[in-house]
């Protein structure tokens, strides 16, 4: 489902990407982990053209990235058709970025009414459903405001749903909560992973990635240093700089 090659991204004379590698089969987890300034929000964000690289491909189910190839030549996307395919790849951030002047409900209708153009009772009767599954029926007339930061990041996850991606993006979804708030994101994590959604996950939560991850990447200035089975790796590294990061986390 995703496809990265060689992916190399520079700000200025500073190489954030040097050459990173992913393949995400459909319906896997990739977790990946690191230590600051690696370069994991980076890579992320190229994913999704958030950032454009420098070097190197990204396939998302068999369409590039920010790019059509038309012959053998790519073409930068114009900006409708960047909307369209970025509609494609949710993502999930730290900050849960709700709409705050909008209703859980008004949050969740107004991409798929506005980009897709799916008619209002039925985007509603959708995001009522969306809201049943991260359990907050309850909360359509609520403003984010009067959420628990738990609660908004469960409507963040909703929300994009609701445009039915094929893959999903996590940028440590749960660093910003407090502790108490943390077991109920993983767990509608969880259920969607189960459900067989794509995703990619940055995250600090090794025992999500031992538990629900499919493969585990650990990134270390602007490389991909170990990759494998997330239960292997986190049992035995390979890779001292691997050993020495796992020991600080675990
Ligand atoms: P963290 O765990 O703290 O979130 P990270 O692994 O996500 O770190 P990135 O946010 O990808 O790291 O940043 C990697 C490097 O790229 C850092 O040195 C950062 O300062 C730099 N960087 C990121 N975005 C930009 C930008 N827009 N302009 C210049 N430098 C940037
Ligand atoms: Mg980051």
């Amino acid at each position: 489902m995703i496809f990265a090659r060689n992916v190399r991204k520079t700000f200025g004379a500073l190489e954030v990407l040097k050459g990173v590698d992913l393949d995400v089969p459909k319906g896997s987890v990739a977790c990946i982990i690191g230590p600051s300034g690696s370069g994991k929000s980076t890579f992320l964000r190229c994913m999704n053209h958030l950032e454009k690289l420098t070097g190197g491909i990204i396939l998302v189910d068999g369409d590039f990235v920010g790019y059509d190839l038309v012959g053998d030549k790519l073409y930068e996307l114009r900006e409708n058709q960047l909307c369209r395919r970025r509609a494609e790849i949710g993502m999930l951030f730290q900050s849960f970025n709700l709409f705050s002047h909008m209703t859980v409900m008004e949050n969740l209708i107004q991409a798929p009414v506005q980009v897709r153009g799916t008619h209002v009772e039925q985007a509603k009767e959708e995001a009522a459903a969306l809201l049943a599954r991260v359990g907050l029926s309850d909360k359509e007339a609520a403003y984010p405001r009067q959420l628990s930061g738990g609660q908004q990041q469960r409507v963040a996850i909703a929300r994009a749903l609701a445009m039915k991606p094929k893959v999903l993006l996590f940028d440590e979804p749960t660093s910003a909560l407090d502790p108490e708030l943390v077991g109920e994101v993983l767990g509608a994590m969880r259920d969607l992973a189960e459900s067989g959604m794509t995703m990619v996950v940055v995250t600090h939560e090794i025992a999500f990635a031992r538990e629900i991850g499919d493969q585990l990447v650990f990134m270390d200035q602007g490389q991909i240093v170990e990759r494998g089975n997330p239960r292997e790796m986190i049992n035995d590294p390979q890779s001292p700089r691997t050993r020495e990061f796992l020991s600080r986390v675990l």
